[in-house]
């Protein structure tokens, strides 16, 4: 992949991070639950960097899709930064450009993809 076309990803995926991250921080601050009110303030006052840790020792990903998908977020950005963005994580095929439109955090080829869900 080329790099305009992994900057133009990158851009994406770092601007969908904050719109990710501001959601799951009101969705925390709203919860009635004290240890979710606690998590957001803490994660206030904590890098980006950090966050992942933070939230993954606190919160089941299960109940938080704005978690789950920060975590995907995060995946794909490192990729970028390693240099294996766009490649399939299991038989290492180049992705679809257009298929990453769609979702640039998808990790597999399409037919790795149906062999995982049907394994
Ligand atoms: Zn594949």
């Amino acid at each position: 992949m080329n790099s305009d076309k992994t900057r133009h990803f990158q851009e994406q995926l770092q601007s969908e991070l904050t719109s990710v991250r501001h959601a799951l921080l009101d969705e925390l601050k709203q919860s009635s639950q004290k240890f979710a009110s606690e998590l957001a303030e803490l994660l206030e006052q904590s890098s980006p960097a950090e966050w992942l840790d933070i939230a993954a020792t606190q919160l089941n990903p299960q109940q938080y899709p704005n978690f789950q998908r920060l975590v995907k977020l995060e995946a794909a950005l490192c990729q970028i930064d390693i240099g294996q963005f766009g490649y399939c994580c299991d038989c290492e095929t180049q992705l679809n450009t257009s298929d990453l439109m769609a979702d640039p955090t998808i990790q597999r080829c399409n037919s790795c993809n149906q062999k995982a869900h049907t394994d």
